[in-house]
């Protein structure tokens, strides 16, 4: 096969930003046949690929690719899903350009182009990596879209294996345990399974759709899913083993607790966590005239944070019909932990970055009377009206190797305080491990974090029998590595079941 030397990868075909910031469809549109066969052909097809090993679960990268080329679009679905049970979503949202793409062959060849002026040769910069992200969604879009849904024949191996949460941890170790024999059933407090695929990622990022064709893929394989079950309050895990005769517990309740800054006025109206403010908007379609879960359409929207979730909740507001959203995060634009593509797509779509500044304060409306009775009747008495920050520098790197921002003295600059004017105030500073678990089940240890202890190497908890996986036990983290650990506790309980019996 002649491979494709172009230097750069077949743009994303993505909706306009002055338009996609007006609606919730999706912003990227994905790679025609042509495109994704043409970007398959830039793969060299290394010996020693580097982007195999930049993989958490190690999808044969070349292999797959390869098809692609061929126009073999179903092959190449096949070999992915021998490694990732959710490729239309990890094609989506997988942080690609930290992990396979880093490491491809491709992103570290020079480019060389002829300089007008000497007419020599010379290096211009680093080519592009492979698309694989792209191809990777692509492939998974393609069999979604032809091939017809089949239910294979199992047979069941006469073991109950119980499920906490239904986010992809969880929903990858239910799908090796049922292809394995297991009667399966997961348990999820929410109304919808898909865990932070339903009710964060926001709907122009990942369509629900995506995700829910996934999960009647399991319903299929005979998978029970009970939804509205809150395993701490409906019923305990102990009760699960002891009473209803699951053999094993895999537990995959994420980490949605979130974190708040500890500043004064965080109480005030029209302050939400990103968790809430999404899932107001993504779970409970607050964004559909027809819905009727309350969520506020503010003018002016400051969000905290730097990560994919902070894009998030910056984007969503756009589409509700803020004409300004700022993000304000206290470190550099260098360390911003948010995809690069989504810091792009915000940018593109009016976010406005107020880098390296903290918030400090959240300034509430307290003019008039809060008394629908009195004369000077303030409906938005109590309500945040601006952010104060305060500017920052990077000082002496911190535990997390990332230098640490060190708040900028009114001395050193008189204007290092100020406000930001705003009349909604969303905090997208991180989540921990919601404790409920770990309060309800005698046995189960967590660390200071709040996060399960497991056993490394088997994703056993300290309570026998029971396994945890995904940002439950590392924390908020992402979707590729709780569905890598989804599998692995499979792995170990089929080991754990079969021992025993
Ligand atoms: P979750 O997806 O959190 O699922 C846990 C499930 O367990 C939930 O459905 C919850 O309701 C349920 N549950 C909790 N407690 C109980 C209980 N006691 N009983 C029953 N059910 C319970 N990662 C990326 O890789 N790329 C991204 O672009 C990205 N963007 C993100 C954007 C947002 C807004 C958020 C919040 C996260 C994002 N992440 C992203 C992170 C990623 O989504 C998570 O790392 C991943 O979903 C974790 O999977 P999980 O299975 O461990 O938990
Ligand atoms: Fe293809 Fe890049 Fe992987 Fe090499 S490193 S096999 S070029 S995707």
């Amino acid at each position: 096969m002649a491979f494709n030397m172009r230097a750069t990868k077949n743009p994303m075909p993505t909706q306009a930003p002055e338009v996609r910031r007006h609606n919730f469809d999706e912003v990227a549109i994905g790679y025609t046949e042509e495109m994704a066969i043409d970007e398959a052909k830039r793969c060299m097809q290394c010996k020693n690929p580097g982007c195999v090993p930049g993989c958490p679960v190690h999808i044969n990268i070349p292999a797959f690719i390869a098809q692609v080329a061929e126009g073999n679009f179903e092959e190449a679905y096949q070999i992915i899903t021998q490694s990732s049970s959710l490729p239309a979503v990890c094609g989506r949202v997988c942080p690609q350009e930290s992990q396979c793409e880093k490491n491809c062959i491709r992103a570290k060849m020079p480019v060389r182009e002829k300089d007008p002026v000497t007419g020599k040769m010379e290096v211009k910069g680093m080519g592009e990596a492979v698309g694989i992200g792209r191809l990777e969604r692509f492939v998974a879009d393609y069999h979604r879209t032809h091939a017809t849904p089949t239910t294979p024949e199992i047979k069941k191996n006469g073991h109950k294996v119980a499920v906490i949460g239904s986010g992809p941890s969880g929903l990858a170790c239910a799908y090796d345990l049922a292809k394995e024999g297991y009667e399966v059933t997961i348990f999820e407090a929410l109304h919808v399974a898909g865990g932070v695929l339903m009710y964060g990622i926001p709907e122009f990022r990942l369509p629900k759709a995506i995700v829910q064709n996934e999960v009647e893929g399991l319903k299929r394989m005979g998978v029970k899913i009970l939804t509205d079950v809150v395993v701490g309050r409906s019923v305990t895990i102990d009760e699960l083993m002891s009473e209803y005769g699951f053999e094993a517990c895999f537990v995959g309740s994420g980490a949605g607790l979130p974190r708040f800054p500890g500043i004064p006025g965080e109480n005030a109206k029209g302050v939400y966590s990103a968790n809430e403010f999404l899932t107001r908007v993504n779970l409970m379609k607050a964004y559909q005239s027809t819905s009727a879960t309350p969520i506020q359409h503010a003018k002016n929207v400051v969000v905290v944070g730097g990560g994919n979730v902070a894009m998030d909740a910056l984007r969503t507001p756009l589409r509700l019909g803020a004409e300004h959203v700022t993000c304000v995060y206290r470190r550099g634009r260098e360390e911003l932990p948010a995809r690069k593509e989504e810091i792009e797509h915000a940018e593109e779509e009016g976010v406005v970055f107020d880098l390296l500044t903290n918030p400090i304060e959240v300034i509430e409306d307290r003019s008039g009377s809060p008394s629908p009775r009195a004369a000077d009747f303030n409906p938005n008495y109590g309500a945040v009206k601006a952010i104060k920050v305060q500017k920052q520098k990077l000082g002496e790197p911190d535990a997390s190797g990332r230098r640490k921002p060190v708040p900028v003295s009114p001395e050193e600059d008189p204007n290092a305080i100020y406000e930001i004017p705003c009349d909604c105030f969303i905090v997208a500073i991180g989540t921990s491990p919601n404790p409920l678990i770990k309060q309800t089940t005698p046995g189960i240890e967590t660390n200071p974090h709040g996060c399960l202890i497991v056993n490394e190497e088997t994703n056993e908890t300290t309570k026998d029998g029971v396994f945890a996986g995904g940002d439950a036990v590392t924390g908020a983290a992402t979707v590729i590595l709780a569905m890598g650990a989804g599998r692995k506790g499979a792995k170990y309980i089929d080991e754990y079941i079969k021992n025993k019996a």
